[in-house]
């Protein structure tokens, strides 16, 4: 018998876990042909979340959960997740049941077949969401399509049933600056997509505001890129150009027409042009020595302060 296990991040889902919980009930009941493993990483949540997954995994046997100590973010707790389940396939979904738990069935159907390793789910409306996030996220995949040679599906949730195959590749990747959905696209395998309407989360407020996505869209470029730093390399060579060209003119001019003295603004300009180049680009470098300082520490990507083994 095939065993599914359902990963499920939560950081203060008190409100969305009970509905939550109930659908992923119902549809368990229906597909009783395979085994069924519900594993729920608390990331760190400060209301009564960890006390439904107590309750949870009391009375039934199915449940089990990992607590962090503090809220690690949800890439962090999708790795435990990944870490802690055992089933022979996976799916990753929200608590908010943006991820409907009833396209379970046809993802597992379309598994089965064995023609695909992986069925991941893409909206392909953006309905209730802000019209400028909306422009931003279409410009974001674009720009990090064209930079990066992970292929990152515009639209595409963390929603997806798995093999255990793609589950390992994951598992894998132990780099502490995570950004999944370059990593699904990075390890490749054979992913087929379905497209569905967006849905708003039944309860609860979402945890992204515009600042911390766009963050998030750096992270993601620089995970998964490093054409940024050549942008340093190819500005400092159209400098160069741009100069000498200035030179030969400014040498020619005075040459044929003396020297009179007026260059003031421009030199200014020039300057500032000049120093703002410098500045982006050292920039630019910081990120990624930023970056390369995280990981060189080693440090783990979640600590974990309590699991089900305490209350079964
Ligand atoms: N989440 C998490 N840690 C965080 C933020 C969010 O585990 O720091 C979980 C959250 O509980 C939910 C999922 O990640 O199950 C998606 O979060 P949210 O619905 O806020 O994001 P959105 O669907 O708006 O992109
Ligand atoms: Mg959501």
């Amino acid at each position: 018998m095939d065993k599914i296990s359902v990963i499920v991040p939560c950081y203060n889902e008190e409100e969305a876990l009970p509905l939550f919980y109930a659908e992923i009930q119902s549809v368990m009941a229906k597909m009783d042909d395979v085994a069924w493993e519900l594993c729920f990483v608390d990331d760190g949540s400060t209301d009564g979340t960890l006390a439904h997954l107590r309750r949870f995994a009391q009375s039934d046997p199915r449940v089990r959960f990992t607590s962090f100590s503090r809220n690690f973010g949800k890439e962090a707790a999708m790795f435990a997740g990944f870490e802690m389940c055992t089933g022979d396939y996976a799916a990753v979904m929200d608590a908010d049941m943006q991820d409907p738990p009833s396209l379970l069935p046809e993802m597992y159907e379309i598994l089965r077949t064995g023609e695909y390793d992986s069925v991941a789910t893409r909206r392909t409306t953006r309905t209730g969401e802000p019209r400028i996030r909306s422009f931003f996220a279409r410009m974001f995949y674009r720009i990090i399509n064209k930079i990066s040679n992970a292929d990152i599906v515009d639209g595409a949730r963390d929603f997806r049933l798995m093999r255990r195959s793609m589950v390992d590749a994951i598992l894998s990747m132990g780099e502490y600056n995570r950004f999944s959905k370059g990593i699904f696209g990075w390890i490749g395998f054979r992913t087929k997509w379905l497209p569905y309407e967006n849905v708003e989360r039944v309860a609860g407020e979402t945890k992204w505001s515009f600042w911390k996505l766009f963050l998030y869209s750096l992270d993601g470029i620089t995970a998964f890129s490093t054409v940024p730093l050549m942008l340093s390399s190819l500005l400092g060579l159209i400098c160069c150009i741009l100069a000498l060209i200035m030179i030969v003119v400014i040498v020619v001019k005075t040459l044929m027409f003396g020297d009179p003295v007026g260059g003031w603004p421009s030199m200014m300009s020039v300057i500032l042009l000049l120093g703002g180049i410098q500045l982006f680009s050292v920039g630019i470098l910081g990120q990624y020595l930023a970056k390369t300082y995280l990981e060189t520490k080693h440090r783990p990507i979640y600590l974990v302060r309590e699991t089900e083994e305490g209350v079964k």
